[in-house]
């Protein structure tokens, strides 16, 4: 039997189960993660589409197009409470993000990747042992982007 993940939102009106391992789990600092959160970044496991089953309260949808491809972002959330439990994508459709934050044990999945730390806040601290990306992990042409990996603990900004 494969392992399974329970979470929801914070009313609990929204719940899911995402089965198997994600494909990776990463933490975005992009500004536009930062409005969606209200806070630093957005930490979010990858899995295949199938792989996440919801129950409850059928979620809402907000739509947004991505500054850099043009491409659409689709952020849904609780109708009664507004957590953001899931993103999906125009670009990549066969794939959802879940909100390492709304699993029931955020710390069962490890964040391997911070992108977007160009436009980390001050403070932001980035672990050693991870790869960091200072944009995406992909170029708009979807040309791979080499990540930096840290051995000591360091300020995503200089300026911190
Ligand atoms: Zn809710
Ligand atoms: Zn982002």
């Amino acid at each position: 039997m494969s392992i399974q993940r329970t979470g929801g939102c914070v009313c609990g009106s929204v719940r899911f189960v995402a089965h198997g391992e994600p494909a990776r789990t990463l933490q975005c600092h992009c500004r536009f993660c930062q409005r969606m959160t209200g806070s630093t970044s957005y930490a979010q496991s990858t899995y295949p589409m199938e792989a996440v089953r919801f129950s409850g309260e059928p979620m809402s949808r907000y739509s947004h197009s991505s500054e850099t491809s043009s491409k659409q972002v689709h952020v849904h959330f609780c109708p009664r409470c507004g957590t953001t439990l899931s993103l999906t994508f125009e670009r990549w459709p066969e794939f959802r993000a879940i909100s390492r934050g709304a699993f029931d044990d955020p710390n069962s999945v490890s964040i391997s990747t911070h992108i977007w730390t160009s436009s980390a806040q001050t403070g932001v601290m980035l672990p050693p042992g991870t790869d960091c990306f200072q944009l995406a992990r992909a170029a708009p042409d979807g040309s791979p982007q080499t990540p930096e990996c840290f051995d000591t603990p360091r300020f995503a900004r200089s300026d911190a």
